[in-house]
């Protein structure tokens, strides 16, 4: 057996290629186009490709020189809020219409499962915390319809061609491999814990915090953190369900804790012993005042057991990365 990371030299993507590699079960083939991805963040022993997923021809062709694949895992796509409110059919052209695109070639060539990176934006403004599976999913931004739009695309992909398909709706990712090899780099970057690092290195003089006059206990946002190693093993059981032949369903990915956007710049304080200036700014738009996940189902059912449950931890990982590579991984 074989399986395909699409994404592979993504953030996320590259934690999952590694630890497939490192499990050694099967062969790891990787397919990223290297538009935002880093060709040296993919582990040198997988079978790599650079291509667009929307290539119908180049997708055939990867299929069919390992026609041993039987499962997707499905990384490849844009995701930033204020960039999708700017530019909203970027997001349903290259994320939605490229899930149509590869649908098409999975169903032609008998690739019959997928796991996929969904969100808690698919939520939008919750009805209610923790969120479950079943909360009503209302994107309030470009960046989440398209997601869930590749959600339904699924549902009925499955009904009429029988591929199964499992999204696994993400909360905050943050943090690196622990030995400072692999991590997150974003050009330019926007996300809270990868900036409070950057004033850490002396790189920004302060972070700017987006509001606080939200409904939450120091008025901040409160979002969940989860680590890639976690994201990694949930995407492992989550290929085994489907192979098990179990049937398509979604399961939301945190670590079930809330964390206020002012006790992540203080834990970062901690871990850094820098002391991180921070400015209050105005409100980001489309930030809901909490995002906090139920794992339940997730535990319950794929038998997932997040290890990295303490914030400090997750931003340790993170700052071996980023004080290994100022510069991250310094191929643009
Ligand atoms: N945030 C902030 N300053 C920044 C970047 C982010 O205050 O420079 C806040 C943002 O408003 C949100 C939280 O940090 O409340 C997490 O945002 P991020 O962009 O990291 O992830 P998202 O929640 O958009 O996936």
């Amino acid at each position: 057996m074989a399986i395909l990371v699409l994404g592979g030299a993504g953030y996320i993507g590259s934690h999952m290629v590694d630890r497939l590699v490192n499990e050694g079960q099967e062969k790891v083939v990787v397919v990223d186009s290297l538009v935002t991805g880093h060709r040296a963040a993919v582990h040198p022993d997988a079978v790599f490709y650079q291509g667009d997923l929307a290539d119908q021809d180049f997708m055939r062709t990867v299929f069919k020189e390992h026609a041993d694949i039987d499962a997707v895992i499905h990384f490849a796509a844009y995701s930033l809020v204020a960039e999708s409110m700017a530019d909203p059919l970027k997001y349903f052209d290259n994320n939605t219409a490229g899930m149509v695109k590869l649908l098409e070639v999975m169903h032609e060539c008998g690739v019959r499962y997928i796991v996929f990176s969904s969100t808690a934006a698919t939520y939008g403004i919750p009805e209610e915390i923790p969120i479950l599976e079943t909360t009503p999913q209302k994107p309030i931004n470009p960046y989440g319809e398209s997601k869930l739009m590749m959600e339904t695309i699924m549902r009925w992909a499955d009904q009429a061609y029988g591929i199964k398909y499992v999204p696994l709706r993400y909360f905050n990712v943050a943090g690196a491999k622990p030995d400072g090899s692999i991590g997150e780099d974003h050009g330019p970057e926007t996300h809270l814990l990868p900036i409070v690092l950057q004033v850490a290195q002396g790189k920004r003089e302060k972070i700017a915090i987006f509001g606080d006059d939200y409904n939450t206990p120091d008025g901040t946002n409160v979002r969940d953190y989860v680590h890639p190693f976690d994201l990694a093993d949930a995407h492992l059981l989550a290929v085994e369900y489907l192979r098990n032949g179990n049937p398509s369903t979604a399961f939301n990915l945190g670590s079930s804790t809330g964390f206020s956007n002012l006790q992540i710049v203080e834990a970062a304080r901690k871990v850094t012993g820098h002391p991180i200036p921070l400015e209050i700014a105005d409100r980001r738009p489309g930030d809901p005042d909490t995002l906090i996940a139920s794992s339940e189902k997730a535990r319950a059912i794929l038998g997932w057991q997040p290890k990295f449950d303490n914030i400090e931890t997750i931003i340790q990982t993170a700052w071996a990365w980023h004080s290994s590579h100022p510069d991250g991984y310094n191929d643009r």
